[in-house]
């Protein structure tokens, strides 16, 4: 008979999800592992993922008409007006276990560095040092028309505050948040230095991300191509899983602390 009162704690560390023995494993082999990360490490702090379909911020727009740059060109209030309430849980948003366990890597000498396309500072947040955001962030913005660029700080509440917009102190312009619209080029700079350390890596894990959106997307095919393993976690299957040494479809915030906490302080 079974005693409900003896049940299970709330918070259960679970089974061990298939595949993690073999991370542990490969990861503590390598010398030099990066991460790629996408929204799925940031929904577990709340954040969704305003490209995804059924899940996003946006799931009733066209993301093309909200997020792309033609749209804060020709329609800047309306475009700051539905980005509004994404800035402002940005702003707000902690970082969760995901984000801590791969500074703890990094902090362990376990892992050189992050590849983000998110662009809410959550690594940096979480004490990672060495992250690529290839989809820019939120941290400054750029005048549209003199190209100035500003610290975001004084101009995030005219960024949240309805009906009105962050104009450059200089000229007047309208300031545009420095993350990467649709339709705009990705900073050539960081992208260059994505690909070296994608080319130089001998492991990449691949957390959070359906590597549906390019160049992120093409990243781990070029570390494998240069002879990297290849870890995924993520909870959808992804482009990639079947060139990958490990696949776990699970929880980014449950798995990776796992895989720090064998990694990190086995050496
Ligand atoms: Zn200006």
């Amino acid at each position: 008979p079974c005693n409900r009162s003896m049940a299970e704690p709330a918070v259960a560390p679970g089974p061990e999800p298939p595949g993690l023995g073999l991370a542990v494993q490969l990861m503590s082999q390598a010398h030099r592992a990066i991460a790629l990360t996408g929204a799925g490490v940031s929904t577990p702090s709340g954040l969704p993922d305003f490209r995804s379909p059924g899940t996003g911020l946006w799931e009733h727009q066209d993301p093309m008409q909200v997020a792309s740059l033609l749209a804060f060109r020709h329609h800047p209030q309306a475009f700051l007006e539905r980005m509004r309430p994404f800035a402002e849980r940005i702003l707000t948003a902690q970082p969760n276990a995901a984000h801590r366990a791969l500074a703890r890597l990094e902090e362990a000498g376990r892992l050189q560095g992050v590849i983000t396309q998110n662009v809410d500072g959550l690594h940096q947040k979480a004490g990672s040092s060495r992250v690529l955001e290839i989809h820019g962030h939120l941290r400054q913005a750029t005048c549209v028309a003199c190209y100035r660029e500003f610290p975001t700080g004084p101009f995030l509440e005219p960024l949240v505050l309805p009906g009105s917009l962050p104009r450059c102190p200089v000229c007047g312009g309208l300031l545009k948040p420095n993350i990467i619209l649709m339709g705009e080029q990705l900073p050539h700079d960081l992208i260059r230095r994505a690909r070296q350390w994608v080319e130089s890596c001998d492991l990449i894990l691949v957390a959070g991300s359906s590597l549906e959106i390019t160049p992120a997307a093409e990243l781990p095919y070029q570390a494998v191509e240069h002879g990297a393993r290849c870890i995924i976690v993520n909870h959808q299957a992804t482009s990639m899983d079947a060139r990958a040494d490990v696949v776990i479809h699970d929880d980014v915030a449950a798995v990776l602390p796992r895989l720090a906490a064998e990694v990190a302080y086995e050496r």
